[in-house]
């Protein structure tokens, strides 16, 4: 996701202290907190926070956490969070790399991955979000009832992760054209109307934990 730089972005985003945590020591046990043993549904690149925002007032009886990296987009989401009172709901800055860390000792019910960088060259396939080195991780902290949910426009990477996916979890339902096929339940993210206003197709996958 582009961002216009702001300085002190990410002044704002700690100065919103109910929903920005850092990448730290104390990381694991602010999320234990905030979920006070209820399961969590993450949003993992979770950019400016809109798709998250939706849903924790969509399901107010659901604690969210968004996983993101760059503060402009951070200082976004939790002003929209701040905006609409929202209590079930905080941001990590940092990077999905450490999410075992930080999600240790915690129940993760959902993992959704909404329009993460495709990476199209191959040699750059272990970046992508869907990679099994990250599966491994998100699947270390999931529940075993949890759901993973992909959203994409990118053919390539909708390919990629089936394979990958399959791997750790079991796909129990993919489209091509989320929208032909319909889901009232879809929350659009931000991305997502951006490239559905541009007549692009929406790819989506959900997986269980293999039982
Ligand atoms: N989910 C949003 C944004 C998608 S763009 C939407 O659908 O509208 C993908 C986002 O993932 C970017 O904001 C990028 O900063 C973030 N990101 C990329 N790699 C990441 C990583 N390793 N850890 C955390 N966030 C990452």
């Amino acid at each position: 996701m582009r961002r216009r730089r702001v300085a002190g972005a990410l002044d704002i985003f700690l100065s919103h202290e109910n929903y920005a945590l850092l990448d730290d020591e104390q990381t694991n046990q602010k999320i234990r907190r905030f979920a006070d043993a209820a399961p969590l549904h993450v949003e993992v690149g979770s950019g400016r926070g809109g798709y998250l925002c939706q849903m924790a007032k969509r399901h107010p009886d659901r604690k969210f956490v968004g996983i993101e990296l760059k503060e402009e987009l951070l200082m976004a989401a939790v002003r929209k969070a701040a905006e609409a009172e929202l209590d079930n709901l905080v941001f990590i800055r940092g990077y999905a790399e450490n999410f075992k860390t930080w999600f240790e000792g915690a129940a993760v019910k959902t993992l959704y991955l909404n329009f993460v960088d495709p990476w199209p060259k191959r040699r750059n396939a272990r970046k992508r979000l869907t990679h099994a080195s990250y599966l491994q991780l998100y699947k270390s902290a999931m529940v075993d009832d949890a759901q993973l949910i992909l959203k994409t426009d990118n053919r390539h990477l909708y390919l990629f992760s089936i394979v990958e996916l399959a791997k750790y979890f079991k796909v129990v339902d993919s489209t091509h054209d989320l929208y032909a096929v319909g889901d009232p339940q879809n929350v659009a993210t931000e991305y997502e109307r951006r490239y559905v206003a541009k007549g692009k197709k929406i790819y989506r996958i959900i997986c269980k934990i293999e039982e």
